[in-house]
């Protein structure tokens, strides 16, 4: 498909998003040019504000089953702006690149989500599901009141999504190469082994937990935790930080200090690993203090009615099939995929994100917003 139009509506909604520098957890403003335009479609707005975080909860209907859109209009820092070719809250076009702070993650999504709808609307008398947004601006920061916060309200007033498609950018060559459905968990300990400080030169009256803990370290890191399965890698341990000592070199140290993280698949729980985890401390005999932080469950959403219609649109618009991957990094999808939606995330290509001259191919925000719009016909049928 040739694109002759370059100064189409998802690319003039991406550039207003992109003009507000939304810094995490700052919103600027994005979620009421987005509501504007779901209000005049006539999506009930409630807007969530916790602490520092804004949220935007969107609805058009009420009672049948809910297809939402998620995202976040926060971004992360630019990073010096002397660095960047062009500066990152100026949306600037160049070469067919749309350029600025959020470009791929995940403004242009947001733009491409709102654009899809409106014209999906526009062709639907009435739409054979709800439609909804969950947008946050807390997505890049410490995701305590953000979407966790919205889904932890809307399973209080028992109101449930049924499929959502999240706008994180998923593809990796060419748009829509790649949705991923589903995300590794992420479980880290922070470990003290307790000890007695002393002289080297008189270790019978010490206790160096460097040496007690020498062997269950070991066994930790060459433990096989799980073989993973069809969708996920083997579970994998990382020590991140260790530390121990005075600096001294005549003394023996009284603790040991070691951070460490899992990368779990669904073939683990978290509570598992944390109990095999003591299972290996206490078989060693240490005298230990263990912390265990859940930064979020492992998840999957296996092949259904989804993911047969993402893939069906991904073909219908982009002419290639679509892979389905767990790799990357954890998600917001993590708080909403337990709630029991069928889950994916599909989005622009994430070769810049996060970094200095983030941008994203210009055409690629029209084909998005064709796949969205095509993945909102394939479910009406
Ligand atoms: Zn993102």
């Amino acid at each position: 498909m040739v694109r002759l139009m370059s100064n189409s509506e998802t690319l003039q909604l991406a550039k207003t998003l992109l003009e507000r520098p939304s810094i995490t957890p700052a919103d600027e403003g994005c979620q009421q040019v987005l509501g504007d335009r779901l209000k005049s479609l006539g999506f009930e707005l409630e807007s969530m504000i916790f602490e520092d975080t804004t949220n935007l909860w969107a609805r058009l209907g009420q009672g049948k089953p809910v297809l939402c859109f998620a995202g976040h209009t926060d971004v992360v820092p630019p990073g010096d702006p002397s660095d960047w070719s062009f500066p990152p809250f100026q949306p600037t076009e160049h070469e067919g690149y749309l350029y600025g702070r959020g470009a791929a993650d995940m403004k242009g999504s947001l733009a491409a989500m709102i654009v899809a709808v409106e014209r999906y609307l526009k062709q639907v008398d009435e739409p054979p599901f709800d439609i909804a947004f969950l947008i946050t601006s807390d997505e890049e920061g410490p995701f305590i009141n953000g979407t966790k916060r919205v889904m932890e309200t809307l399973e209080s007033r028992n109101e449930k999504i049924t499929w959502c498609i999240v706008g994180e950018p998923s593809s990796t060559e060419q748009l829509g190469d790649v949705v991923k459905n589903g995300r590794r968990g992420s479980l880290s300990g922070s470990l003290s082994v307790i000890g007695v400080q002393g002289h080297v030169a008189y270790p019978h009256l010490a206790e160096n937990p460097v040496h007690s803990a020498a062997n269950a370290l070991a066994e930790l890191t060459q433990t096989r935790w799980d073989d993973g399965n069809e969708f996920f890698p083997p579970t994998t341990f990382q020590v991140s930080n260790i530390h121990a000592g005075t600096g001294a070199g005549n003394v023996i140290p009284g603790r040991l200090d070691i951070e460490f993280n899992f990368r779990f698949s669904t073939e683990s729980t978290s509570t598992q690993l944390q109990q095999r985890v003591e299972a290996i401390l206490d078989a060693h005999n240490l005298n230990y203090q263990l912390n265990w932080k859940l930064n979020g469950p492992a998840f999957l959403t296996a092949q259904g009615l989804l993911i047969n219609k993402v893939q069906c649109a991904i073909k219908r618009v982009c002419g290639y099939p679509t892979k389905l991957s767990t790799a990357g990094g954890t998600s917001d999808g993590r708080f909403i995929a337990p709630t029991g939606a069928e889950l994916i995330e599909l989005g622009p290509v994430n070769a810049t994100i996060h970094k200095v001259d983030e941008c994203v191919k210009i055409t690629d925000l029209d084909t998005l917003t064709d796949v969205y719009q095509a993945i909102l016909e394939e479910m009406s049928v």
